[in-house]
C-alpha cells in the first residue's frame, strides 16, 4: 500500500527529575520535546515511529518534514528496507548520523508499526516471535552533580522496584553516595556521556571499582574510538557498555572487532530504526557479547524497544527515564510495575499515542 503522508508530530511534555532542571548545550532544559512520525498510508491505516531529538528537536522535525517526507510519500510502505537504503544512500553526504538518519529512523519504526497492523500481529512476532513478555527495566537517573541528590533518587528507584539504577555522573563522590544508599546486591552502573582521554577514563574507572559498578558507559571522548575503550577495559577494570551513538550496524562490527565493549547499546531512533537495531545486536549476540537497550524514550522508541527486546535469545535490559512527565504519549499503557515493563500484545507496536496528549502537547 502507498505512502500518502509522513507529518513530524512535536510534544512539549512538563517534567520533573528529582531535582533542579538539567541544563543542555548551555540552556536550562524547561520541557522534553519527541518527535513523533506518522505515517498514513492510501487506505487510511496510521503507522507511529519516533525520531531521535533531545534538544534538537527542532532539527529533527525539520528533517523528517523537509528530507524524508518527499522521499518517502508515494513508495511502498511494506517496501522498509527499499525506502531506508534510499534514502540513507540519497542523504549519506549529509553524515551517517545526526538529524536526517534520526528522523529516517522515525519512519522506519512507523513503517514496522503499519506492517504489524497490517498483518494482525505484534512487531515482535515479525522479529521471530517473542521470547518473553515481561522486560526487564532499569532506572536511568539524570546528571544531578550532587551527592544528596543522587542518593535520595537511587534509593527512591530501588523502592519502587527497579533492579538496577544508572546514573550519569562523573565524580566519585556521587558514585559513592549512590551505592551506599543502594546497599550492596543492586546492580548500578554509571554513564558518563564521553567525557575523558584514555589515561583519564582508566583513572576513573579505578577510583570507581570499589563501587561494584555492572559496566561504566561512554567514559571516552570520541566515542567511535573504539581501540581507546578497548585499552580502557584492559587496563581500568571495569566493564564497558557503549554503542547509542553508532548510527549503523556496521559500526557495531568495528566496536566488536576491536574488542571495544563488554555491553553494545544500539539505539532504535537513532540507529535507523528496528531491521538496523536487529542487525547490530545479533551481531553482538553471535560474539557473546551482551545488549541493552538505548531507551530513554516514552512513545513509538520506547515501544519498538520493548519488541526487539522481547524477541532477543538473551535478556535486554531496558532503559526507563527517571523523570515524571506531565502527560504520559502512551496514555499510561506503558509504565514500569516493580522495574517490569509487559510488552503490548495488539498488532504493531501495539498502542497508538494518546489523542489528548496529542492535542494538548502538540508544538504547532
Ligand atoms: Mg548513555
Amino acid at each position: 500500500m502507498t505512502i500518502r503522508a509522513v507529518e513530524a508530530v512535536t510534544l512539549a511534555l512538563p517534567f520533573e527529575v528529582g531535582g533542579p532542571k538539567p541544563r543542555f548545550a548551555g540552556k536550562p532544559r524547561e520541557f522534553v520535546h519527541m518527535i513523533l512520525v506518522r505515517v498514513e498510508t492510501a487506505d487510511g491505516l496510521v503507522g507511529w515511529g519516533e525520531a531521535f531529538s533531545h534538544v534538537a528537536w527542532e532539527a529533527t522535525a525539520a528533517a523528517v518534514t523537509h528530507n524524508i517526507a518527499p522521499v518517502a510519500i508515494g513508495r511502498d510502505a511494506a517496501d522498509i528496507d527499499g525506502t531506508i537504503r534510499t534514502l540513507r544512500q540519497i542523504f549519506h553526504l549529509f553524515g551517517r548520523t545526526g538529524a536526517i538518519v534520526f528522523a529516517l529512523s522515525g519512519l522506519e519504526i512507523a513503517l514496522w508499526d503499519l506492517a504489524g497492523k497490517r498483518a494482525g500481529k505484534p512487531v515482535s512476532t515479525l522479529l521471530g516471535g517473542a521470547r518473553r513478555d515481561r522486560l526487564p527495566a532499569y532506572a536511568s537517573l539524570m546528571r544531578y552533580g550532587d551527592p544528596e541528590l543522587v542518593a535520595r533518587n537511587s534509593a527512591k528507584a530501588v523502592r519502587r522496584g527497579f533492579s538496577m539504577v544508572k546514573l550519569h555522573e562523573i565524580h566519585e563522590a556521587e558514585v559513592r553516595a549512590a551505592r551506599e544508599a543502594m546497599g550492596p546486591g543492586v546492580p548500578l552502573t554509571v554513564d558518563t556521556n564521553c567525557p575523558w582521554t584514555v589515561d583519564e577514563a582508566i583513572a576513573a574507572a579505578r577510583r570507581f571499582a570499589p563501587y561494584d559498578l555492572l559496566w561504566l558507559e561512554e567514559p571516552v571522548w570520541p566515542p567511535e574510538d573504539y581501540a581507546g575503550l578497548a585499552r580502557v577495559r584492559q587496563e581500568g577494570g571495569l566493564r564497558i557498555a557503549t554503542g547509542e551513538n553508532a548510527c549503523n550496524s556496521l559500526e557495531f562490527e568495528t566496536m566488536l572487532r576491536a574488542c571495544a565493549a563488554d555491553v553494545v547499546q544500539p539505539s532504535v531512533t537513532k540507529i535507523g530504526g528496528i531491521a538496523e537495531w536487529w542487525r547490530a545486536a545479533k551481531r553482538a549476540e553471535a560474539q557473546g557479547v551482551m545488549v541493552a537497550a538505548h531507551s530513554p524514550y516514552f512513545g513509538p522508541g520506547l515501544l519498538a524497544s520493548m519488541h526487539l527486546a522481547a524477541a532477543m535469545e538473551g535478556e535486554v535490559p531496558i532503559e526507563i527515564h527517571w523523570c515524571e512527565l506531565g502527560a504520559s504519549p502512551l496514555g499510561g499503557a506503558v509504565l514500569p510495575a516493580g522495574g517490569v515493563l509487559a510488552l503490548p500484545t495488539g498488532p504493531g507496536l501495539g498502542c497508538d499515542p494518546d489523542p489528548a496528549v496529542l492535542r494538548d502537547f502538540a508544538v504547532m
